[in-house]
């Protein structure tokens, strides 16, 4: 039987889409802010947002009539028409956040204009106003979401713990005031101050959120053209994390998620990267709306541009740009694409500054001949000047293999055949190869090594048995706010693996110890990728918290393929292998082993 659902069921349906955890509701909330023209937005978060999102701004606030309409469905003052659509320049359009926020939360809405002496106040449940009156406050707009699914329990059963909710709203507060530094800003939690932004300049702003240490590395990027325009920053080479995070793409200041322009910036950057380095970078896009699909769900990240490829071109460009006026990129010698040159979009003039600018610098010259913008010939990069390779985590690996205690292995290797009787190869540097008896095995090395440590960070935790190598200067990890809180989170697992760390402020984390074992004069950069292969976890996985850090160490601290190991090292390897519980897989579910027996051997010959 067809049943049509009452509204507030297709209400909390519709809202399930837009109001998917606390942080949406910051977004949504502190855009509306940004859209009412304030110049000071506060928000104010307790219990992670479970109990109460706020944002107070003073914007322009609203009548008592669009009060009482704006918590219904498709109430927006934003367009009127669908050609409206085309020339948006708000945030919001779609009149759903506050229908949806009001059908899936309680809400408290206090708002008055300049030109009203007093304002309202507006209690909502279930989507319909419970309490109405009118209220002394200044001028602007306070909405209040309480208890967040308090009619659902099932959806509030799905809210992620505190640090994990807390981490999404940090995230969300930061995309927000990075887009807008001249709008003051501040974030509360549990009556803790988190954030306190005056208005300034981009830089500042930069500096406020992502951390002092960004303050001397942060290299200007400015380009013009009649399509668009982008400007921001890019971090200097040698501030690039091993951590994600710091990496933001605006398209007419709205945040957006692009791998396809990441990828941009990472190839401008290329050689001056060491292996698994991010740099920062903050960058505005500004074109012509028209050139950009907006008309996608206001929860998607993702953008879809006019032309693509010419976006990409010029991101890549500015940023190479940007980085050989610091004297950052090494010269280069490309030959721009003719086919490229003839774009009308690159045939438009640049401003005149730039013009001259450009046409004596290399901004062209990163194209390929093969038609594709986005494509550098790796080869014809020159190795960059003062520039060391990053040292391989390969080194922390070599420290802890031990020459003696070879252990009497699972695989029915003799003792005595394990160190002195089997003789073992490297393949392609990745692979160990050994036979015994009828059989050979092949073993990828690097699934080895993490099977190992990883069942040795298990073991040491379940005992209590981690030992720990002080480091002999301390130093000081500062994170932004939405690393910190996961570190946080993870502080008491870590410390069961053998860390030593210690919160001195609210972001800022003092490593006094690394598990012994692990390369000293190395704490941070651990850390830090320890954090990024955590984030990286398909947080699907049902997992505890120790089982993920451990996975994460293990991966980190693994051997790599593509090292060249000794032959030692190698038996050292199968022997350390083989004591494993389960030798078969990596914790991360790859195969580490494969063993041909003679008869498979001889039939990869065939014809016998
Ligand atoms: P949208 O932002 O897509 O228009 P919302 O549901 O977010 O839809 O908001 C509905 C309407 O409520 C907005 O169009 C605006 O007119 C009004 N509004 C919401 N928040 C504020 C605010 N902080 N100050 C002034 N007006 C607001
Ligand atoms: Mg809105």
């Amino acid at each position: 039987m067809i049943q049509i659902l009452p509204d507030h069921i297709a209400n909390q349906i519709a809202a399930g889409e837009v109001i998917q955890r606390p942080a949406s509701a910051v977004k949504e909330l502190l855009e509306n802010a940004v859209d009412a023209g304030a110049s000071s937005i506060d928000l104010i978060i307790q219990d992670a947002g479970k109990s109460l999102v706020q944002v107070v701004d003073n914007g322009k606030g609203m009548s008592v009539e669009d009060a009482r309409l704006c918590i219904a469905r498709h109430a927006t003052s934003k367009i009127s028409s669908i050609e409206d659509l085309f020339h948006i320049r708000t945030m919001g359009f779609r009149g759903e956040a506050l229908a949806s926020i009001a059908a899936v939360a309680q809400v408290e809405l206090k708002t008055k204009q300049a030109t009203n002496q007093a304002g309202i106040f507006i209690e909502v449940e279930h989507s319909a106003i419970t309490r109405e009156e009118p209220i002394g406050v200044a001028t602007g707009t306070s909405l209040a979401m309480k208890n967040l699914f308090f009619n659902i329990p099932a959806r509030r059963n799905f809210l992620k713990s505190n640090a994990a909710e807390m981490r999404h709203i940090v995230e969300e507060f930061t995309r927000v005031a990075l887009a807008f530094p001249a709008i003051q800003f501040s974030l509360h939690a549990n009556n803790q101050q988190l954030y306190q932004l005056e208005s300034g300049s981009l830089k500042q702003r930069i500096v406020q959120l992502l951390g002092n240490n960004y303050a001397s590395k942060l290299v200007g990027v400015q380009e013009e053209t009649d399509y668009l325009t982008i400007r921001g920053f890019v971090g200097k080479p040698d501030s690039a994390r091993k951590t994600r995070g710091d990496q933001y793409f605006f398209v007419n200041n709205r945040f957006i998620k692009s791998s396809y322009l990441h990828h941009a910036v990472m190839n401008a950057f290329q050689a001056l990267l060491p292996a698994d380095h991010f740099p920062l970078y903050v960058l505005f896009i500004d074109l012509d709306p028209q050139q950009v699909d907006i008309n996608v769900h206001p929860t998607k990240q993702e953008i879809k541009f006019e032309d693509e490829k010419i976006v990409y071109a010029f991101v890549q460009a500015a940023i190479r740009h940007a980085l050989a006026q610091f004297s950052i990129t090494p010269t280069l010698d490309f030959e721009l694409d003719a086919s490229i040159q003839q774009l009308d979009s690159i045939q438009q003039p640049f401003t005149a500054q730039t013009r001259s600018a450009i046409q004596e610098g290399n901004l062209y010259q990163h194209f390929t001949k093969k038609n594709q913008a986005h494509r550098i010939e790796p080869d014809s990069m020159q190795p960059a000047k003062n520039w060391k390779p990053f040292q391989s985590v390969a080194a922390a690996y070599n420290s802890n293999i031990k020459e003696d205690a070879i252990a009497v292995t699972k695989l029915d290797l003799h003792p005595a055949t394990a160190s002195d009787s089997i003789s073992v190869f490297q393949l392609l540097n990745s692979y160990i190869l050994f036979s015994q008896a009828s059989t050979c095995t092949l073993i990828d090395q690097q699934a080895a090594h993490e099977r190992i440590l990883y069942e040795k960070f298990i073991q040491q935790r379940a005992n209590k048995k981690a030992t720990t190598q002080p480091s002999l200067f301390p130093s000081t990890l500062s994170l932004n706010a939405a690393d910190a809180s996961l570190l946080e989170e993870l502080l008491l697992d870590l410390t069961a693996v053998g860390f030593l760390i210690q919160k001195i402020e609210t972001t800022k984390f003092q490593i006094q110890g690394i598990p012994a074992g692990f390369e000293n004069g190395k704490e941070e950069s651990i850390l830090e990728a320890v954090l990024e292969e955590y984030k990286h976890f398909n947080t699907a996985l049902a997992l505890p918290l120790h089982e993920k850090l451990c996975r994460s160490l293990a991966r980190q601290q693994a051997l790599k393929l593509g090292t060249v190991l000794s032959e030692r090292e190698m038996k050292q390897l199968i022997t350390d292998l083989f004591a494993c519980n389960q030798p078969h897989m990596s914790p991360f579910g790859v195969p580490v082993f494969r063993t041909l027996q003679k008869d498979e051997i001889e039939q990869l010959l065939a014809n016998r």
